[in-house]
């Protein structure tokens, strides 16, 4: 496997994370479209139990509670990530309402029908958009609320080098229809999808990653396998250029039934 070939999931996760700590987000997206999403969800209230899965330093989440009540729980695997979250919600002052906690989301520490929104932009790849939906849903009260990003594809018909690319680095991905009918196999009323618009990736994600390469590469000087991370980064965001219009993150909002 030529290095920038390789997934993320080939590196070493400490390098991986300290470099997407240096970052305001770990993943493509916005306060708009985070906003936009929650426009969907219904009976909210001071006193609701929010569960934000795969909630990296916390950027999407505090979006989220400046717009809702009660408490929302950002679950992380990284304690770093988790580190950064909370001290972002004391700055905001929110820390009592906004708590970070090192968790798997395939092992989450909430009650059965506990939660009325379980929140997730771009996590649930880790693990598996059907096997997410259908292990969360049981957290949810019933008529609660999950709001979850994934990568789609937006055609039958894609170009082979892209097709491959994605084969390897998540074989899991699907088109649109398939996974609004997977959310709703798993038990939701599929309520709205959209797509994030590209700005989503190339002004909020992709544009502030160059400053942050250049700086790591100097901190980890002939470290090949900083090297080839950061190779990996960058062919990922050619081929968002390259290929934006056969794929992209979707936002999808469901209602357990
Ligand atoms: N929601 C954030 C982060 C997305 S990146 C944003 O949109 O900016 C994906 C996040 O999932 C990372 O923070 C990573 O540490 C976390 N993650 C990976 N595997 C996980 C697991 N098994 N359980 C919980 N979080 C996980």
């Amino acid at each position: 496997m030529s290095d920038e070939n390789k997934s993320i999931h080939d590196f070493d996760f400490d390098l991986i994370c300290e470099y997407f700590s240096g970052l305001e987000r770990q993943g493509p997206g916005s306060p708009e479209m985070t906003l936009k999403a929650l426009s969907f969800v219904e009976n909210l209230t001071g006193e609701s139990s929010i569960a934000d899965i795969g909630c990296g330093t916390g950027g999407q989440t505090m979006v989220l509670a400046r717009h809702t009540g009660g408490h929302i729980t950002g679950i992380d695997l990284f304690p770093k990530f988790i580190d950064l979250f909370n001290t972002n919600a004391g700055k905001l002052n929110m820390q009592h309402r906004v708590k970070g906690i090192v968790g798997s989301m395939d092992n989450l520490p909430f009650r059965e029908e506990e939660l009325d929104l379980i929140w997730s932009e771009g996590a649930i790849y880790n693990i598996g958009f059907e096997r997410g939906l259908t292990y969360w849903k049981r957290f949810l009260k019933p008529g609660g609320f999950v709001a979850v990003t994934e990568v789609s594809w937006f055609s039958e018909n894609r170009p082979e080098e892209i097709t491959r690319f994605w084969m390897e680095a998540y074989p899991g991905i699907d088109t649109i229809s398939n996974q609004i009918a997977l959310m709703q196999k798993s038990g939701f009323t599929p309520v709205a999808h959209f797509i994030l618009p590209d700005s989503c990736w190339t002004e909020n994600f992709y544009a502030p990653q160059p400053e942050a390469q250049k700086a790591f590469l100097r901190k980890h000087e002939g470290n090949q396998a900083a090297i080839d991370f950061i190779a990996s980064e960058r062919h990922e965001e050619q081929l968002y250029s390259k290929y934006m219009e056969y794929y992209g993150y979707v936002f999808f909002i469901g209602r357990k039934v």
